[in-house]
């Protein structure tokens, strides 16, 4: 019953409410993980081996944990019967922080929370996710990348980026400062790890889901002719900046460099409404403002099954202002500073019914 399991899960040991990132029970003590094959979270026990573990409510359903639980990284289970060695999102990892360091191990945590956020998501809507074994040439690889420090001591940062199916994450934006100091350099309003991933691997879908899938036309009536050179496109962007008055076809200002990252954005976007409204849905929200009647709404509905974008943005647009109201409340920025203009839905829309198959 994927639909009221999600986020908020209940030991299966003792009924306590537990959470997606919870490595134990706080009520009685369970060893927790998140079963992909289950999508939920399972309260285990070792197996009769000691090498296995066993769902505490059904011992026949055997597990083993993604060996990155060993140092607290990781908390997914690999259903037994799999051969593969790491769970469904470690997997995918090429290059890792080195766990042996203090700034490693920390920097390993944040961004392994953010990747399997991701591929909650990749698994809602059983998007592909080769690894580079199953598809050399273009599989998924993670490269967690540390920034290098150069013979006169100075830093070059790693380069966050995607070359078909090869996604490199620089391990230094785990770090508050480091991402927050990036954020303003470049003039963003919003800059997270799990951004990052999202946007990233939405340039590996664009290659699986609409390149290789034979679906430029309907992109290009969209997003624009892709084929105008990449590289040109970056420095005309670095160098002129965006077009005026951008923020009424565009999500993002970096959107506006290239059809390839307007497509990216948006993916990334798609993600973060409907698993934000997931969590809301999850929570029971519901809104019904004294007065402002036109700005009811509730997410009556799970997110990742429903196939109406227009639903979802009618029910988001209004969460996303009193979410923002209630940060400016706690003297923070807005959660979602972005504005869903008709142009912008209509990508979204595209983007939402490629990857629920509607397109
Ligand atoms: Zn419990
Ligand atoms: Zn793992
Ligand atoms: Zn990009």
């Amino acid at each position: 019953m994927p639909g009221d399991t999600m986020r908020l899960f209940r030991c299966n040991n003792c009924g306590n409410p537990i959470h997606f990132e919870n490595r134990s029970c706080l009520n009685c003590g369970s060893r927790l993980g998140f079963a992909p094959d289950a999508l939920a979270m399972h309260a285990v026990k070792p197996a009769d081996d000691g090498l296995r573990w066993s769902r505490v409510d059904n011992p026949g359903y055997k597990y083993r944990f993604c060996p990155n639980a060993a140092r607290d990284i990781c908390n997914w289970l690999i259903p037994d019967h799999e051969p593969e060695e790491y769970c469904i999102a470690c997997r995918h990892n090429r290059l890792v922080p080195d766990p042996n360091t203090a700034d490693g191990l920390r920097r390993w945590r944040v961004i392994g929370d953010a990747q399997r956020h991701l591929f909650y998501s990749f698994l809602r809507w059983d998007l592909p996710r080769p690894t580079r074994k199953e598809d050399p040439d273009g599989g998924l690889s993670f490269d967690l990348k540390d920034d290098e420090i150069l013979p006169d001591g100075s830093t070059k940062p790693a380069l966050i980026g995607h070359n078909e199916g090869e996604i490199v994450i620089r391990t230094a934006e785990a770090d508050d400062p480091t991402r927050e100091q990036q954020r303003d350099m470049m003039n963003e309003p919003y800059r997270t790890v799990l951004g990052h991933f999202r946007h990233e691997t939405g340039h590996f879908i664009w290659n699986k889901m609409v390149r290789d899938a034979g679906k430029i036309g309907g992109f290009r009536a969209v997003f624009g002719d892709e084929s105008q050179d990449y590289g040109q496109a970056l420095k005309r962007h670095y160098e002129q900046g965006a077009p005026p008055g951008w923020g009424s076809s565009y999500i993002s200002y970096y959107a506006t460099s290239h059809p390839w990252e307007d497509f990216a954005e948006c993916f990334a976007h798609v993600l973060h409404i409907v698993d934000s409204l997931e969590t809301a849905h999850i929570f029971g929200f519901a809104m019904a403002p004294r007065g402002h009647g036109e700005m009811a709404a509730q997410v009556d509905f799970d997110p990742y099954t429903m196939h109406d974008f227009d639903r979802i943005a009618e029910v988001w647009i209004p969460l996303s202002l009193a979410l923002n109201a209630i940060h400016h409340s706690m003297g923070e920025r807005d959660l979602y500073p972005f504005i869903l203009t008709p142009t912008i839905q209509a990508k979204l829309k595209y983007v939402h019914g490629l990857i629920t198959r509607q397109i």
